[in-house]
């Protein structure tokens, strides 16, 4: 695992201009020419030429890439299956040893999303390899960059497929079940992109290698930005809980001039008075209700509605108030004839306390703060890999729509943290 520095490495001075190539290379791929927001789903064509951009990416870095059983792909710098250096040649499962020092993040995106979520902790990754060879720096434990497939469930409804997958917290079976918007399974969806459907499953091979896990990622609200402090980078403690449900009413289809008001059955007026319930369960509980999604049979303008599908989206920072949110958006959704069903639920997800302290020490004591949104950190933290996160400042709180902006500065701060955070963390002692 002897490494030089190679003559190309760039200091760090040259850092943003590395950093806006490779955001220029990003940002035509699946960007939407008139909302300017991108549509990057899990396994299309946008989804192909950003995996291709990435092992790319990789490649021209001399990076081991593996992809594992779901299609996560996963670059080493260092054998992530040798014993640490100076350890017994067999010794890679002890505790602690052998195990990668592992970032990155995801490269799909809601539908008009932006460009920042997940890009910006895959491009800070690379980056930030760059930044440690330019040093000559030398790891005494490999450090591995991850692309994880399907973060945000766009697609199929069901985020973070990719580390679900892997670690177990979702079935083989439920996934290559999940459908998208035009009945296409995800089991098909594989198949059309290459991949075999039949591989998915827990990859615990891919997770041994995995010791310690920082995501960075662009900061999804203001707490970094109302802080009074001149800092651009925070470290994330932990992930609220969250949940998804569907939400389907059933009506009568009828023409929508010549139906009397009394004779309708209009699925519409139910899923209203959803929709109205999940805004005051939220406020009522203190938490966070959204429907973003919703789906009208037959969907004419001149046919009253014989079904309708709604997602609900519900967080907060304490689980049984969402819990409660829900049963009372249950509740007025079965007054109407309503069906609620869940679709997802992930509890409290807690980082590594030590690690969290050992990132917020490291890079002199800066915010930590928690999140309402749901990452694949969470995911493989709750599978027991010791993880944890990086918050780059987000000047205006949006995300998951095209105005999404973090500064260039800040996204350089961001490169810088997570190099230290590697050298640090890679650099032997544990
Ligand atoms: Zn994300």
């Amino acid at each position: 695992m002897t490494t030089t520095p190679r003559p190309d490495a760039p200091a760090l001075a040259d850092l943003r201009t590395r950093f806006a190539a490779m955001w220029a290379a990003l940002e035509p791929v699946g960007r939407d020419g008139r909302s300017g927001g991108y549509r990057r789903f899990a396994w299309t064509r946008e989804d192909h030429d950003l995996r291709e951009w990435f092992a790319a990416e990789c490649r021209a870095r001399g990076l081991d890439l593996t992809t594992d059983r779901m299609g996560n792909q996963w670059a080493w710098w260092g054998d992530p299956d040798a014993a640490p250096a100076g350890g017994n040649k067999r010794g890679g499962n002890e505790r602690g040893g052998g195990k990668g020092i592992v970032t990155g993040s995801h490269l799909d995106s809601v539908p008009d999303g932006g460009a920042f979520d997940g890009p910006l902790g895959v491009v800070s990754a690379l980056l930030a390899i760059d930044a440690l060879r330019a040093k000559g720096f030398e790891p005494h434990r490999p450090i591995g960059i991850v692309n994880f497939v399907d973060e945000e469930g766009a697609r199929f409804g069901v985020a973070c497929a990719g580390s679900r997958v892997i670690t177990g917290a979702m079935t083989a079976d439920r996934a290559r079940s999940l459908t998208d918007a035009d009945g296409t399974s995800m089991a098909e969806a594989l198949r059309a992109a290459g991949r075999n459907p039949d591989a998915l499953g827990p990859d615990p091979e891919t997770l041994r290698r995995i010791g310690t896990f920082v995501e960075l990622h662009v900061e999804q609200g203001r707490a970094l930005d109302l802080l009074d402090e001149e800092t651009p980078v925070a470290v994330g403690s932990d992930i609220w809980p969250h949940g998804r449900w569907r939400v389907d009413l059933a009506g009568e289809a009828n023409h929508a001039g010549t139906t009397r008001l009394a004779d309708r059955e209009d699925a519409m007026l139910g899923y209203a008075a959803t929709v109205l319930a999940a805004r005051s369960a939220a406020e009522a509980r203190g938490c966070v209700a959204t429907v973003g999604k919703v789906a009208v049979t037959p969907g004419g303008v001149n046919a009253i509605p014989s079904h309708v599908t709604g997602w609900l989206d519900a967080r907060g920072a304490d689980a049984d108030a969402v819990r409660a949110a829900v049963q009372d958006v249950r509740a007025v959704a079965e007054q109407h004839g309503g069906v609620v069903t869940e679709e997802s639920w992930t509890p409290t997800t807690a980082f590594d306390p030590g690690l969290v302290r050992r990132l917020a020490t490291r890079l002199g004591g800066i915010p930590v703060l928690g999140t309402g949104a749901g990452h694949d950190a969470g995911i493989l933290a709750n599978a027991g890999v010791r993880s944890a996160m990086l918050f780059v400042r987000n000047p205006t709180g949006v995300s998951h729509s095209p105005q999404e902006w973090a500064d260039p500065a800040d996204c350089v701060a961001g490169v810088e943290a997570l190099t230290s955070v590697l050298e640090d963390l890679a650099g032997g002692a544990r």
